[in-house]
């Protein structure tokens, strides 16, 4: 079991005299900026001069520069754009500017565990992953709560990385809920799996085939709509807020016995086989190369797939049926 680190367990002492400077100023950016600003933390934000968020940054009160100054500026320095450009903004602004003994923090272990980004040896660098999106990060932030999160050292060079590490999860309000060590390998396995098998693939494509199997039966699409996605959210609130077990009390026997029996025939041996070569995949960076590919080839794949997915019945549906109460 892993041990759960938590606000009493964190004094900030090192890094209260240190300037964080942000890079990007997008979900997580915004928020964990202003979260640290918040701590008492001098917080810088470094941008590119003519992208859309520098007068946003600015108009929030933050000083804002290019990349490569906010870098020479600051002595701990988050990488907080989107993964696949983050090699390049690496090695032409982060690489010549960060000084040694600095603190290079990354929100998600993908470009250290699968190598896209190599950094020198004379630098920290560690991983401060939060489990929520930025706007929800900041709003927990904000009404005195957080969110969980993961913390891991990659490379140690001054000997406080893992003091840092927890010091600045503390400041993005991380550990008012809970901290676990993890490592980059863990993290990114995890986040990569959890994303593909369950939250966004297995989930989307579990609500699609149930709407499909009732409208190709003749059933009217907003009724299949209301069941398979609408009710959806009613049961991950019960099951997030009281466990399976409590979602099982809150439905009807009928459901209970249904449920329980036809669940695992269909998410049966062969599925979880399934997920154990998805598993597979990102352990041996299968997946990872072919991301890293598709993003040279300006993500081709991922377009076609995604205007597919906006023209599928369920969406037009749903947007239908969303824009009648107010959504
Ligand atoms: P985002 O897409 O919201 O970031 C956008 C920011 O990056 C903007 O400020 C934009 O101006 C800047 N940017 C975009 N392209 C750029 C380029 N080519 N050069 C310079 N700047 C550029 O990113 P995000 O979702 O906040 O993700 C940041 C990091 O946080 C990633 O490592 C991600 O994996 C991690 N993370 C995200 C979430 C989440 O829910 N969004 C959760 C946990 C961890
Ligand atoms: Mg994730």
């Amino acid at each position: 079991m892993a041990r759960i680190i938590r606000d009493e367990d964190i004094t900030i002492e090192l890094i209260k005299n240190k300037t964080v400077a942000v890079i990007g100023y997008g979900s997580q950016g915004e928020a964990q900026a202003k979260n640290i600003r918040d701590s008492g933390i001098k917080t810088i934000i470094g941008l590119r001069r003519e992208g859309s968020s520098w007068k946003k940054a600015a108009e929030e009160g933050f000083e804002v520069y290019e990349i490569g100054e906010a870098v020479r500026r600051g002595n701990i320095i988050m990488m907080l754009l989107p993964d696949p450009v983050q090699p390049k903004v690496y090695e032409e602004h982060v690489a010549e500017n960060i000084s040694k003994g600095s603190t290079l923090v990354f929100a998600h272990a993908f470009n250290i565990h699968y190598r896209q980004i190599v950094p020198a040896p004379w630098l920290d660098v560690v991983l401060v992953a939060p489990k929520a999106p930025g706007p929800a990060l900041r709003d927990a932030y904000v009404h005195g709560t957080g969110v969980p999160g993961l913390i891991a050292v990659h490379q140690d060079y001054t000997g406080n990385a893992s003091k840092i590490v927890r010091e600045l999860a503390k400041a993005i309000g991380l550990s008012r809920i809970g901290l676990i060590e993890s490592s980059f390998k863990e993290e990114v396995e995890t986040d990569l799996f959890g994303e593909q098998a369950v939250l966004c693939g297995g989930v989307s494509s579990l609500i699609k085939s149930g709407f499909e199997v009732l409208v190709e039966a003749g059933y009217q699409p907003e009724v299949a709509y209301f069941e398979v996605l609408n009710e959806l959210k009613l049961i991950v609130d019960l099951i997030w807020a009281k466990g399976l077990s409590g979602m099982w009390q809150a439905v009807s026997d009928t459901a209970k016995y249904g449920g329980l029996t036809r669940g695992p025939y269909l998410i049966d041996e062969e599925v979880k086989k399934k997920m154990k070569k998805l598993l597979e995949d990102i352990q041996s960076g299968v997946f990872a190369r072919e991301w890293v590919l598709e993003n040279n080839s300006n993500q081709v794949v991922l377009k076609t797939l995604m205007e597919r997915e906006r023209n599928h019945l369920i969406e037009v549906i749903g947007s239908k049926i969303r824009s009648l109460v107010g959504k």
